[in-house]
């Protein structure tokens, strides 16, 4: 008898508890035991609460959690906690942090928490004084917009200002009004996009136009974290190393290929403390992307240049729409401890603080790239995980990977006969 097809309409799925719902996809793919139990294991998250941040929970995935040592962010030492399941990231912070920890550290700034959401008007037969009517009316919109949230203005935060933009679209003209909201310690898309939902039938009275999106943007451009830190020539190698770190930047800066590459390591290490901190990775990363493009052509979110004593400087720059409250940040016990190992009270001072990392992160990949090549520092955990891979526990996960290390070839094939002469030996 042939079995029936597997079938993905499962009815009810989301009303089932958690182990309902993971017997049900035991069964359809065919887990055993352990795996069923190792999803079941919700370890440092309640599986209630899992259950409540997102739909159809059957468990949770745990990412290694490692602390950055050595930063020192605007005169204050400071811990990083990282959630990331990549090697090197982690050593990479430290290791910029560390050679530019005894001249100072990172200094930083944020330029505001202010938030945009958007709301799009098609359909309106006079845009430019459809716009003015809009701008006429900033003091019905500021009302309308703090009504929504008194605990956000009776926090210093609320409505700051409203923009409108005629838009040329392939679908014609649309007029685009942005709402600049001050969202303090939270990230804001929930609060600004409630502002935009509660104004839109005003938008549609004063225009004639009909309203469809009323979202947040997340080029968060009024709220740009800055960090900046110099090394000093003995620290980092010499002249030569300086020079090439400084053709590595200028290399992203002018092409994309590379600058996808460079701003990728950049989000190595500021989307570790994103994650870490419960916040929303997809909305930084596409806030910094975005950033980078600004000017009509993809490039680099960080700047190398020489000091006038012919030292090497560093600085980024990119939106941080990061906060203490609302979403992960608040219910994650793991991501409130990491706010405390971070000793931040504010968004302001954890947004910085991101920045500062991106900026080391960028810095020991340019460092690497420009002397040893970024093959060797990754090597040694990389070669930990293909011996894993190979089916090497315990101590053999460790002489496996030295061996393939020594052998200057770290694959699986390889890992494999290590094991075998490991065994039989
Ligand atoms: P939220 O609505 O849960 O919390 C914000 C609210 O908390 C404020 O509106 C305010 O009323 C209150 N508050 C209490 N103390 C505050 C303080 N000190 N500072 C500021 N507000 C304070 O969360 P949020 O920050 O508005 O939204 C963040 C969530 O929205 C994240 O989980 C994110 O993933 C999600 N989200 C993101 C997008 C996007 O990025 N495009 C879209 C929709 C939702």
């Amino acid at each position: 008898m042939s079995t029936p097809p597997r079938n993905s309409r499962i009815s009810g799925f989301h009303r089932m508890s958690p182990r309902e719902r993971l017997d049900t996809v035991a069964a359809f793919a065919g887990l055993d035991a352990a795996a069923v139990e190792r999803l079941a294991d919700t370890g440092n998250l309640d599986s209630g609460l899992a259950d409540r941040l997102i739909e159809n929970v059957v468990g949770t995935m745990n990412i290694p959690l490692g602390i950055a040592t050595n930063m020192k962010v605007d005169g204050e030492d400071v811990l990083i906690p990282m959630a990331t399941e990549e090697s090197s990231v982690v050593a990479a912070v430290c290791n910029a942090a560390r050679q530019c920890y005894d001249t100072g550290g990172f200094t930083s700034s944020l330029s505001g928490t202010l938030m945009i959401a958007q709301i799009q008007a098609v359909g309106v037969a006079d845009p430019h004084a459809a716009r003015l009517r809009i701008l006429d009316r900033r003091d019905a919109i500021k009302a309308v917009c703090d009504g929504c949230d008194p605990i956000l203005l009776g926090l210093g935060g609320g409505f700051r200002d409203v923009e409108v933009r005629v838009l040329e679209t392939a679908g014609g003209t649309m007029l685009i009004t942005h709402l600049i909201v001050d969202t303090r310690d939270a990230m804001g898309a929930n609060a600004v996009n409630t502002m935009a939902e509660k104004l839109a039938p005003s938008i549609e009275e004063w225009t004639g136009g009909r309203v469809y999106l009323r979202i947040l943007s997340n080029l968060a451009d009024r709220r740009l974290a800055r960090a900046h830190a110099v090394w000093q020539l003995d620290q980092i190698g010499g002249a030569a190393v300086r020079d090439g770190m400084i053709a590595a930047y200028q290399f992203a800066a002018a092409d994309p290929y590379r600058a996808a590459t460079h701003n990728k390591g950049i989000m190595n290490g500021i989307s570790a403390v994103v994650l870490a901190t419960g916040n929303d990775t997809r909305a930084v990363e596409a806030g910094a992307h975005a950033y980078a493009a600004r000017n009509g052509s993809y490039g680099s979110l960080t700047r190398f240049e020489v000091t006038k004593e012919g030292h090497l400087s560093g600085s980024i720059e990119l939106p941080m729409a990061v906060g203490l409250i609302g979403g992960a940040t608040k219910l994650h016990p793991t991501a409130q401890t990491c706010l405390k190992i971070l000793g931040v009270t504010s968004a302001e001072r954890l947004a910085r603080i991101i920045a500062a990392v991106g900026l080391a992160q960028n810095f020991s990949a340019l460092k690497a790239l420009a002397t040893t090549g970024i093959q060797k520092g990754h090597m040694a955990l990389h070669a930990q995980n293909i011996a894993m891979m190979a089916g090497a526990v315990g101590e053999e996960i460790e002489r496996v990977a030295q061996k393939l290390v020594e052998r200057g070839t770290v694959r699986i094939d390889v890992a494999q006969a290590v094991l075998g002469e490991l065994r039989g030996a």
